[in-house]
């Protein structure tokens, strides 16, 4: 393999069906939201995962954002989730005036401790939010047992964990409500950006049509429900256009396929890279069992942060773009105005700052791979 091959970090999800669709969108006399194309693919979701209810929204963090709505989260509310994550995932919480308590992550899946949910509790909480790292479910039984001791609502934010699944069920249906990310890093996109929310709460259904639909009753309206649409409750425009709905339905046609071929591009550097974990140079992720990830990410950890400066620095000179994230929230100058964090942080900035993301997309080439595990083991040598 030659020094100069070029390794993206990601390229994003593409079938060749996704044109087809919008063309075929753009053809009727009439484009709209929640068109069928957006029908067809709420029903799929509805369908296949399943929930009560799918919506489809502009991006998952305004499908977080509604969520924050639905459950009326108010000033002096307090939300608790890990510091390791995703801006938005804090952010659609402190929007409605709620004070975020983050907790202390796992070290072997990166996602929120379950064991230290229960001492976060105050008479203040008043929701969980499990984010599935890399596709990994939360441990949700301990979660959802925990919630509905204390009367708390639990938000999965599943933006990365679309077709994985806990125990036989999908994440995003296990909590009251749950999130999808279709942005163009995530392993299913609708052209870029966009999201879902899953309701699996039914008394949610109703209202969350109506906050989607800029507070109004338009969703009734149109099923002939009510004869005139008004403003009802509050709400924003959450509706995304039918063209992303188009090209999203290029991808979930063959949902499966994407999931597969990502699984096995996965297990290759698993396999590749087991014997450097073995020899003590690396560590690589752990699945726990019941947990039937999507492929996500695939992730390996150095020794700390001056090895992955290093080691991210030796790949970028062969060209090849590995990257790291996130930057704990609580750490963070937001973060620090918005949230507190209970407890220690034994492990949120430790592994966050040993963690590296290799290059991983639907449909990379394994010569690709073997060009990046080859890197690492030069590296290590
Ligand atoms: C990608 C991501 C989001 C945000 O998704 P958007 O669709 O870009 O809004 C939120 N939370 C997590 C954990 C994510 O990975």
């Amino acid at each position: 393999m030659p020094d100069y091959m070029k390794v993206p970090f990601n390229l994003p999800p593409r079938t060749g069906s996704e044109g087809k669709y919008i063309a075929e969108a753009i053809s009727g006399e009439k484009l709209s939201g929640d068109g069928p194309f957006g029908q067809k693919c709420q029903s799929w979701f509805e369908a296949n995962l399943p929930a009560s209810k799918a919506l489809l929204t502009p991006s998952c963090t305004a499908a977080l954002e509604m969520a924050a709505m639905l459950i009326d989260i108010r000033p002096g509310d307090e939300v608790i989730m890990p510091s390791y994550t995703f801006v938005s995932t804090a952010n659609a919480f402190v929007l409605r005036g709620a004070k975020i308590v983050f907790v202390d992550i796992r070290p072997d899946t990166m996602n929120i401790d379950e064991k230290l949910i229960e001492a976060a509790i105050t008479g203040k909480t008043r929701a969980i939010v499990p984010v599935h790292y890399a596709g990994v479910s939360c441990e949700m039984d301990v979660i959802m047992e925990i919630a509905n001791r204390h009367r708390l609502y639990v938000i999965e934010d599943a933006a990365q964990g679309m077709m994985s699944y806990y125990n036989g069920r999908a994440l995003g249906t296990i909590g009251h409500m749950g999130s999808f990310s279709f942005h163009e890093t995530k392993n299913y996109t609708s052209g870029g950006e966009g999201g879902l929310i899953m309701i699996n709460d039914e008394r949610f259904i109703e209202r969350a049509e109506i906050i989607r639909e800029k507070g109004t009753n338009r969703s009734q309206f149109f099923r002939g429900m009510v004869d005139k649409y008004q403003w009802v409750d509050v709400g924003s425009s959450h509706l995304p256009s039918e063209l992303q709905a188009a090209y999203l339905w290029g991808q979930l046609e063959s949902a499966q396929e994407i999931n597969d071929v990502r699984l096995a591009a996965w297990k290759f550097y698993e396999k590749m890279l087991r014997p450097l974990e073995n020899e003590g140079c690396i560590e690589l992720a752990s699945v726990p069992s019941g947990c039937a990830h999507n492929a996500h990410m695939f992730y390996l950890k150095t020794e700390g942060l001056e090895e992955r400066t290093a080691l991210l620095e030796y790949l970028k000179r062969r060209e090849i773009m590995a990257v790291f994230h996130y930057v704990p929230l609580h750490t963070a100058k937001a973060g620090l105005d918005y949230g507190r964090f209970h407890g220690a942080d034994h492990f949120t900035t430790k592994e966050s700052e040993r963690l590296v993301r290799l290059p991983l997309w639907f449909g990379i080439e394994q010569s690709a791979q073997q060009h990046v595990i080859d890197a690492i083991f030069e590296f290590y040598q």
